[in-house]
């Protein structure tokens, strides 16, 4: 038997790790796991390179509770350890990886939304046991070590009777951590961080249909029919999907698959996403990923928080700010990424190189993406485009680089349901809808019920009149006003857009400069001059003495 002290510098540091991130304990499974994992896929790479000569099989993670005994068990039939690799892996690798973690991060307690993401590795089991257990084997013909650690540097290290190849974690939850054995509790941590991690992962078992049993259906002397109840068989409950649709080839998914898979993501939405956008890139870094665009309503502040973060199929976050450009927070999905720094903050994040490079990589297949669905089925593009007008927007007004590519595919509703897109608007519109100055006058109305007269009155005339009323519609029209040449936006109860086409002849005044000081006198008092324009005779075609407007401003500040 050998005992051990791990190392006196760092003596203090299993107080620290009990301490530390208090909300964030539960990561203790994930990481767990993930070393359970990477443990299969090690042996899984060393058999097929023909250095390990046993058998790889069809390996499982599973992980038990043993209520009783106030324990948690997490094994695995990866590569193992021998008795040397336990001394070298989890009292120096590991230990020095949890000391540098806490050094790092001790005085950063307040950011530990962040810290979160970022693992402890072995040694975060001791935020929720006092006392652990590592019984290994390795693939290599040795005995199996028995590694005991109660959560003070000593630790004791002795033969084990282990006799099938891997690892068995041993965790003696303590008094204050209890919820880790409760079943409820372990299954949620396990869906929340393992849905898709690539070794199954039995928790516990379930009972199924037997598969191969047909029950008989007898028919008694009145001809009535009983069917025999169905067989059931008890099977290992796999928690896991380990091959989700993100991390297959595009060619090899058919549009059913992606919206399978979104039913795995979201079980609890029944709406089916519009279309889906496959990232997969690895160079210069490596991203996969599936997202999707939702039915999106009008409200800005719904639907966000919906794509996860995945790490080599590891659940790291919801919380994808920084690292997708803000209009895509609405869509859905997964992105998994290796290349994304989680140990730092949001700010540092942001202004990291790679993560520059997802964000603008992520924007440009959206981009492509829609493109692609405007050139290829414009009439389904234009069915949808309500639904999904709001992110395009919104994308157009935050994204320069988007708003240089939606040029080709945003659309412009117009009241009689026709949609053009910028170009065609304009080459549509050029000849009848031009001001005195040579500006293009797009017209618009924002409701059709309200402006209904106006749009009446615009229509006879000729003109093309717009329906836009999503929520931020009135910033992409400045937008689209600085960024455009020649052209502005007026509402169609604007008081200018009866003159668009330049007039030789003015109309001959009606009233008497007399009669026009007096009424004007009059309305003063009547209309508020900060929100309304007078203008006497401004309407060339009618007989009304005046009219009272909006400034073009004040309308698009009601929405
Ligand atoms: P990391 O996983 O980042 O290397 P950890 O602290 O999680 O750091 O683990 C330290 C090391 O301990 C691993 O690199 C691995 O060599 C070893 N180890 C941990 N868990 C297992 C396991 N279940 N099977 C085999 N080796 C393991
Ligand atoms: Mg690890």
């Amino acid at each position: 038997m050998a005992k051990g002290n791990i190392n006196v510098s760092v003596e203090n540091i299993f107080p620290l790790i009990k301490k530390f991130l208090y909300s964030d304990h539960e990561i203790f499974l994930r990481e767990l796991i993930s070393n359970a994992t990477d443990a299969t896929l090690k042996l899984k790479h060393l058999t097929s390179i023909g250095e390990a000569k046993v058998e790889y099989g069809n390996p499982i993670i599973e992980v038990k509770i043993d209520k009783e005994g106030k324990k948690l068990h997490i094994i695995d039939q990866g590569i193992g350890m021998t008795a040397e690799e336990v001394e070298k892996y989890i009292n120096q690798v590991a230990f020095s990886g949890a000391e540098e973690f806490l050094d790092k991060y001790k005085d950063a307690g307040k950011d530990a939304g962040i810290i979160g993401h970022f693992g402890l590795g072995f040694y975060s089991a001791f935020m929720v046991a006092d006392k652990v257990e590592i019984i290994t084997k390795s693939y290599k013909d040795e005995p199996a070590a028995h590694w005991t650690c109660d959560g003070s540097p000593e630790f004791t290290l002795v033969e084990g009777d282990k006799k099938e190849r891997g690892t068995e974690i041993i965790l003696h939850i303590s008094e204050d951590e209890q919820e880790f054995l409760e079943e409820a509790r372990i299954r949620e941590l396990l869906t929340k961080y393992n849905k898709f991690m690539p070794i199954p992962i039995k928790f516990g078992t379930k009972e199924i249909n037997d598969p191969d049993f047909t029950p008989k259906t007898t028919k008694d002397k009145d001809g009535k029919e009983t069917t025999e109840p169905h067989k059931k068989i008890t099977v290992d409950d796999i928690i896991n999907n380990p091959d989700p649709a993100w991390t297959k080839q595009p060619a090899d998914l058919e549009d059913e698959d992606y919206k399978k898979f979104y039913r795995e993501l979201y079980p609890m939405q029944f709406e089916e996403p519009l279309f889906n956008i496959h990232l997969n890139v690895d160079y210069p870094f490596n991203l996969t990923g599936i997202l999707y665009f939702p039915k999106m309503t009008n409200d800005l502040n719904i639907q966000k928080d919906k794509i996860q973060l995945y790490q080599n199929q590891v659940f790291v976050t919801d919380n994808v700010e920084g690292i997708v450009p803000e209009f895509l927070t609405m869509l859905r999905g997964v992105i998994d990424s290796p290349d994304i720094p989680l140990n730092v903050s949001r700010s540092y994040l942001q202004a990291d190189g790679n993560v520059k490079k997802i964000s603008s990589y992520i924007t440009r297949k959206v981009a492509d993406k829609l493109k692609s669905l405007f050139n290829n089925n414009r009439e389904d593009f234009e069915k949808k485009w309500d639904d999904i007008k709001i992110v395009i927007e919104y994308g157009m007004l935050s994204e320069e680089k988007f708003f240089e590519k939606a040029d080709a595919f945003a659309l412009y509703p117009t009241v009689d349901g026709k949609h053009y897109t910028f170009e065609e608007l304009t080459n549509a519109i050029k000849a009848k809808q031009t001001d005195k100055d040579d500006k293009m006058v797009i017209l618009y109305a924002s409701n059709k019920d309200e402006q209904h007269s106006y749009i009446q009155t615009a229509k006879d005339k000729g003109y093309e009149v717009l329906l836009l009323d999503s929520p931020i519609v009135s910033h992409l029209m400045q937008k689209l006003e600085t960024s455009k040449e020649n052209i502005s936006f007026a509402r169609v109860d604007a008081d200018h857009i009866d003159n668009l086409i330049k007039k030789e002849d003015t109309a001959i005044s009606k009233l008497s400069d007399e009669e026009k000081t007096k009424l004007d006198e009059l309305l003063k008092d009547v209309v508020p001059s900060e929100k309304f324009m007078v203008q006497l005779e401004a309407m060339d075609s009618s007989a009304s003495p005046f009219m009272i407007t909006q400034p073009e401003f004040m309308r698009r500040m009601k929405e």
